[in-house]
């Protein structure tokens, strides 16, 4: 899935940033599907996601990388040890997550970044669990919400990362970021 919108993601950078969104997660998710290769088939899906996002972390120099990866470690951190995920402990990995991202980028929603896709995600996903939903109907409600979350990234002023530089210049278009993270979330609820 990241090689095939690579091209627009990085597009899309090289209108805020500087051109490398989709080679930086390319090469992130390259060397995470190295790693799989060499992790046991009874590895817990804790472990699995804080090995990817390690991965993440080192593999990638751009700032996607780090903030990725600091959120897949806190979604495997959430996830535990346990060998099964249910809804609840996914929507806890989820907010989790979130947070790690939030941390780590010193960002909030409405800054234009990948977190103005993924935390509206994450809320939806909850509150479509709280209400009695089935897991794959929450997952389906916050690829929604993720992909208005997306959209909401157009009109407003980047407050974080390169396209910061860009003042009122970075309105008008989609944060790459947040494409990523809907597209993310999209290849994890097909998945
Ligand atoms: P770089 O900006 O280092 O070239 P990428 O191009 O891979 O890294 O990723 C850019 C995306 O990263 C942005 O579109 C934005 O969504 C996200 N981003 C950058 N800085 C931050 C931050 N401080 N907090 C949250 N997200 C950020
Ligand atoms: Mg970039």
């Amino acid at each position: 899935m990241v090689e095939r919108h690579a091209a627009y993601l990085t597009r899309l950078d090289a209108v805020l940033g500087d051109g490398d969104h989709g080679d930086n997660l390319v090469i992130g998710f390259r060397a995470v599907e190295a790693m799989l290769e060499d992790l046991a088939p009874d590895t817990a899906p804790g472990e699995l996601l804080r090995a990817v996002g390690y991965r993440l972390v080192a593999a990638v120099g751009g700032a996607s990388g780090p903030l990725y990866g600091t959120a897949f470690l806190e979604a495997g951190a959430a996830a535990g040890d346990s060998p099964t995920i249910d809804a609840s402990t996914l929507g806890r990995m989820l907010k989790t997550g979130c947070d790690g991202l939030a941390r780590r980028g010193r960002c909030t929603v409405g800054d234009k970044t990948m977190l103005d896709a993924l935390r509206p995600a994450s809320d939806a996903f909850t509150a479509s669990i709280e209400a009695g939903g089935m897991l794959a109907s929450a997952m389906g409600v916050a690829v929604q919400a993720a992909a208005r979350g997306m959209r909401s990234t157009r009109p407003l002023v980047a407050r974080r990362g390169l396209a910061l530089r860009l003042g009122d210049k970075s309105i008008g278009h989609l944060d790459p970021g947040a494409v990523s993270a809907m597209l993310l979330l999209r290849a994890i609820a097909d998945g």
